[in-house]
């Protein structure tokens, strides 16, 4: 019996004694990026970007894995079963690691304690758009227009609890309607949709949206921040046209899966503020319309703290809309 006891401690010191050693070799091999949307969406591109310069900083290739299905919720499941050794990371966002809880009834993960954040990625404003042949040409018509359209407007978004989803039901809060929904895989497929005059109207974040507003595609009413987006300076904020009651940053985070060890985190936040650093992504993200995190939020005990802090915040707001997901 003794024997056994002493046995088992021996190895746990073997596993203890080599976590460190894992850490310093790690990455052994090609880190994979989870991305719960589409390619070609905000998530994506942003994490794209992000990917590329942090590759650098940890010396081996980051290969993005597009796990798509129930407004994010389904790659954000498959990272909780991932290895916990910092091979497999995602970005995550406001609606997979804050709305999701008051959206999902049976959601299979909780965002903060079956995962290991690694740090804020960006921040993004929303930017309310719709298809160009859409009747209203500013955000005072546009409300008007659904008001009078509610039974028949139909909303693109990313899926149940996705950012598209979760920042519409807010202004259909704001303004009182309850408009069909369409739910895509990403908002690069509902934006092609958009485009096409399939779907009526989105809200995005810039990142998305920018090019097709810039090329004149779709239409741009408003964006739903505090003052002017640098990536689209001709558009109003949601105050110069009409409805300042509409304001909503959404954001992208990193996380790995809970357990992995703290050195790992460690490097992987290295790398991810050596990103953010670099002026090519800086670059890169502003041109896109995205904002740099605050510095405390760049890292693994602020990012903690945040998400808390976002489910506190979107809770009330999912629960007043009355919505729920069915998994
Ligand atoms: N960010 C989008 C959303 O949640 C999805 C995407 O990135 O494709 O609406």
């Amino acid at each position: 019996m003794q024997k056994r006891h002493l046995l088992v401690a021996a190895a746990a010191a073997l596993v203890a004694g080599m976590l460190p050693a894992a850490a310093q070799t790690f990455p052994s091999r090609p880190v994979t990026m989870i991305i719960p949307f589409a390619a070609g969406g905000p998530t994506d591109v942003v994490a794209r970007i992000v990917a590329e310069s942090m590759s650098k900083a940890l010396g081996q290739a980051i290969v993005i894995e597009n796990v798509a299905g129930a407004g994010g919720t389904t790659g954000s499941t498959r990272l909780t079963t991932a290895q916990p050794d910092g091979h497999t990371i995602m970005i995550g966002h406001t609606g997979t690691h804050a709305a999701s809880v008051a959206l999902y009834p049976n959601l299979r993960y909780h965002p903060v304690n079956d995962f290991s954040p690694i740090g804020l990625v960006n921040t993004n404003a929303i930017l309310l758009t719709a298809k160009k042949t859409l009747p209203p040409n500013n955000l005072t018509e546009f409300v008007a227009w659904l008001k009078a359209n509610e039974r028949t407007a139909n909303n693109a978004h990313a899926g149940i609890g996705s950012v598209s989803h979760t920042t519409c039901l807010l202004l259909h809060a704001i303004i009182g309607v309850k408009p069909q929904s369409v739910p895509y895989r990403g908002t690069g497929p509902a934006m092609n949709d958009l485009v096409a005059g399939q779907v009526d109207y989105l809200c995005d974040q810039v990142v998305n949206v920018a090019p097709q507003v810039r090329a004149g595609t779709i239409k741009a009413f408003a964006v739903a921040q505090q003052s002017r987006n640098a990536a689209l300076p001709d558009v109003p904020t949601t105050t110069e046209a009409g409805l300042p009651a509409y304001q909503v940053v959404v954001w992208n985070a990193m996380l790995a899966p809970k357990g992995t060890p703290e050195p790992v985190i460690a490097k992987l936040n290295e790398a991810l503020r050596a990103a953010l650093a670099d002026p090519n992504v800086k670059a890169r993200l502003t041109e896109l319309g995205a904002d740099l995190p605050e510095a405390s939020l760049a890292t693994p005990a602020g990012l903690r703290a945040f998400i808390e802090a976002e489910i506190a915040k979107w809770t009330p707001v999912i629960r007043a809309a009355g919505v729920t997901a069915s998994n």
